[in-house]
């Protein structure tokens, strides 16, 4: 996403901010990466619907959490390419280390298509109201959710859904009193579905690797490990030592640190930017927030083109500050999202590529202690 400037860093790695910003440069025509809201589809024609974006777990739609805009210069097909992540509303179905309730699509366009003009859009001029609002009843879009709407409203026909749930929501958010109306069509946006939307302005990480720092980690860490087994050594002892034998201990003890010093890795390589939501490296390795449940090569399913995918992004713990999930009992959670896409960029099936996701969860470990 960056320019050329990447050669000179020591960080391949551009970085994602979300930014408060007008909404209507967040429409489609604008190519923006975003968070929240509708999805600013790029192939208005075939959208994914209610079915392409169920969740795997309780079968309801999921709803937009973010898009990033990274054409593939070097591509013709790729002049305009785009990344969509979706997820279940329900913090239920947001289990550990399963990505079940999210689906990834990607789209992409040549600079010369059916959608949007060959030069670039003027960025100083927003477009009129009604021409915004026309799109979605052009393209058929749902009215609560913004994906594919296969069913109108039977009484009204102004009005458009992705299915019976979301036509079901917008009844009683408001549309039980405008359908029919003269302004029916006008969106009652009373619905508390969509996540807060937000721009997604993205920068080159600047950052190397500091030694020294480093090295004081390992001994801290190297004084922790002995203190942790003396630890365990006497809880054996005050047991009747019939546990675990002192080899175990320390196979134990060391996965453990080990466990922390991935944690920390994370940490202090996050620390300079704490605000990142994003982190965009093609073809790199992601920064996991643990060593469990990190993916072989096996775990990443081939495209359906039969190329294999690669590592495009991750979305951070950072931003689920913003997407205003907390609550008393759940919430939705995650350590890191890593996106993975074809290395190709293929063309093959629809307009909208399904692509992969690995959830990885903070350790145990990593939890308990350390401070985050
Ligand atoms: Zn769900
Ligand atoms: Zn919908
Ligand atoms: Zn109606
Ligand atoms: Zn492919």
């Amino acid at each position: 996403m960056a320019e050329s400037t990447r050669e000179e860093k020591s960080s391949s790695v551009d970085l994602g901010f979300v930014e408060e910003t007008d909404s209507w440069r967040l429409l489609s025509r604008f190519f923006p990466s975003k968070v929240g809201g509708k999805p600013a589809w790029l192939d208005l024609l075939s959208v994914p619907t209610a079915c392409e974006l169920a969740c795997g777990v309780c079968g309801k739609p999921t709803v937009f959490l973010l898009q990033v805009y990274s054409p593939r210069t070097e591509q013709a097909t790729c002049f305009h390419r785009t990344v969509f992540v979706f997820c279940c509303r329900d913090p239920a179905c947001h289990t550990a280390n399963s990505s079940a309730c999210f689906r990834i699509h990607r789209s992409q366009l040549p600079r010369q298509n059916d959608f949007y003009d060959f030069e670039p859009p003027d960025e100083d001029t927003p477009p009129p109201e009604a021409e915004v609002w026309q799109a979605e009843k052009v393209w058929n879009l749902c009215c609560v959710c913004g994906c594919g709407g296969g069913k109108a409203c039977s009484r009204c026909h102004q009005v458009r859904y992705c299915g019976k749930e979301h036509q079901v929501l917008d009844w009683k958010a408001g549309h039980k009193a405008a359908c029919g109306a003269e302004d029916s069509s006008l969106p009652t946006a009373h619905v508390q579905l969509l996540f807060p939307e937000f721009d997604l302005v993205t920068e080159a990480e600047d950052w190397r690797e500091e030694t020294e720092g480093a090295g004081k980690d390992e001994e801290e860490k190297l004084r922790e490990c002995e203190e942790y087994m003396r630890q365990l050594r006497q809880t054996q002892e005050g047991a009747g030592g019939s546990g675990l034998k002192e080899k175990d201990l320390e196979a134990a003890a060391r996965q453990e640190t080990e466990e922390d010093q991935q944690f920390s890795v994370f940490r202090r390589r996050v620390r300079k930017e704490p605000e990142q939501v994003l982190r965009y490296d093609l073809g790199g390795v992601p920064l996991w927030v643990s060593r469990q449940h990190v993916p072989s090569t096996e775990d990443i399913p081939d495209c359906t083109c039969g190329a294999p995918r690669q590592f495009e992004f991750q979305v951070m713990p950072q931003l689920l500050n913003y997407l205003q999930v907390d609550s008393l009992k759940e919430s939705i959670d995650w350590g890191t999202l890593a996106v993975y896409t074809c290395v190709n960029s293929c063309d093959v099936g629809k307009a909208y590529h399904p692509e992969f996701l690995w959830k990885q969860n903070y350790s145990e470990t990593a939890l308990t202690g350390a401070s985050v």
